[in-house]
């Protein structure tokens, strides 16, 4: 499908190149610190649970301000790791929001709990405490010592909020209803790393933190690779214990678990960024504040919405997220120009067709629905030079002119 075919504006001739995120331009700014220490990883031939994994649990935990970093091998087997640990299975319920990437509603099937999606704040895209606090006052009950959910029979056992593109959800009423009702709260921080919610940082808000260092996220590995953070020092045992399938001692299982770990190569290549990250986040929140100006400028922003920052929390921008009218059409439109885009995520979890035994359907999550059908990411890597960034908007603005 052609923009012009459905009448909007004549595309331009791509002038430039804008990739939605550049892997390579960041390579450059480690790549001299990284080979020494991936060759010394090669030459020692220990790739499973070795020192550069120690070292990156250590210093993870100090960047999130978590007492204990467990390093595993994906953000997806961070959640799935931190459900297990919390015991939670069938016949329990873990709410959370639809409007996210399908890891966080698919840990908790996979468990053999229930997801429970509730709608988000439209402001933030993050999960609404009002739909939450609605949802325990009036579809819950408090029964043997837990919630109950009337219409199932499940026991609601837990909070799952998302950090959605760099920000964190907001927590204090969370924390709230979590500490009244008993409910743990797995933050899915995978977006989110360094992210700060009231001066503290995501992870560090809930009972585990989920961390996943997939190479489009802020701190990416050369691979998949994640990690858990928990403050409780037993938690933080028994997700090493199962991250070994339970194991321990070893060959001696009291638990079962999984193979979840973290490679020394990855952990090595983390390392390596992670004093990087600060500087990469300052860049990825200049060109933000760039984004705002320039569509100020463009006179864009009646047009289009751009993220909601919440003030004196600090935002990250995994993904610089807007609103934009006629989404698909532009995003078409973009790509015909050079520019890179990305609609995160057009279906709700609620409506996907492997969650259909929920019972879901349109109409369930008014402002999730909404969210996928007019959001789009924009490039805001921290590499994106400013000439790149007046192009993307000059792109945009020629759209709806
Ligand atoms: C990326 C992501 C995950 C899963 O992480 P992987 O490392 O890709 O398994 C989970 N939740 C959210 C919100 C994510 O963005």
């Amino acid at each position: 499908m052609s923009a012009t075919s459905k009448g909007a504006a004549k595309v331009p001739a791509a002038r430039m190149q804008v990739p939605l995120l550049d892997l390579k331009a960041q390579y450059l700014d480690f790549k001299a610190e990284l080979l020494p220490l991936l060759e010394s990883v090669y030459e020692s031939q220990h790739f499973i649970l070795g020192k550069e994994v120690t070292a990156l649990e250590a210093a993870i935990a100090r960047y999130t301000g978590s007492a204990y970093g467990i390093g595993v091998s994906s953000g997806t087997d961070a959640l799935l790791l931190a459900l297990m640990a919390l015991d939670i299975g069938a016949g329990d319920e873990v709410i959370t929001s639809p409007y996210t990437f399908f890891a966080t509603g698919g840990t908790i099937a996979r468990v053999g709990a229930r997801p429970v999606f509730l709608d988000i704040d439209p402001r933030t895209f993050n999960l609404s405490p009002a739909a939450v606090e609605r949802f325990v006052a009036e579809e819950c009950e408090a029964r043997q010592g837990g919630l109950v959910n009337r219409a199932t029979g499940g026991k609601v056992k837990a909070l799952m909020p998302v950090h959605l593109y760099g920000q964190c959800a907001e927590m204090q009423p969370l924390i709230t209803l979590a500490r009244a009702h008993g409910l743990k709260l797995i933050e899915d921080a995978a977006q989110a790393i360094g992210s700060e919610y009231r001066g503290k940082r995501a992870g560090s808000l809930g009972d585990i933190g989920c961390f996943s260092f997939f190479p489009s996220k802020n701190l990416g590995a050369f691979g998949d690779a994640g990690l858990c953070t928990a403050n409780d020092a037993a938690l933080a045992e028994r997700m090493r214990v199962l991250r070994v399938h339970g194991g321990k001692p070893k060959y001696y299982h009291a638990l079962i678990g999984g193979n979840f770990r973290i490679d020394e190569v990855q952990a090595a290549v983390l390392n390596v960024k992670l004093p990087h990250l600060d500087r990469w986040t300052d860049g990825r929140q200049k060109n933000a504040a760039r984004y705002a100006e320039r569509f100020a400028a463009a006179s864009l922003t009646g047009t289009v919405t751009l993220p909601h920052a919440m003030p004196g929390d600090r935002h990250i921008y995994n993904q610089f997220v807007i609103r934009a009218p006629k989404r698909d059409l532009l995003k078409q439109y973009l790509a015909d120009a050079g520019v890179g885009s990305e609609i995160y995520y057009p279906v709700p979890l609620h409506l996907q067709a492997c969650f259909g035994y929920l019972g879901g359907k349109a109409g369930d999550c008014p402002e999730s629905e909404r969210a996928a059908a007019e959001t789009l990411a924009l490039p805001v890597y921290a590499e994106l030079a400013p000439a790149q960034l007046e192009y993307v908007v000059d792109v945009i603005r020629a759209f709806y002119a």
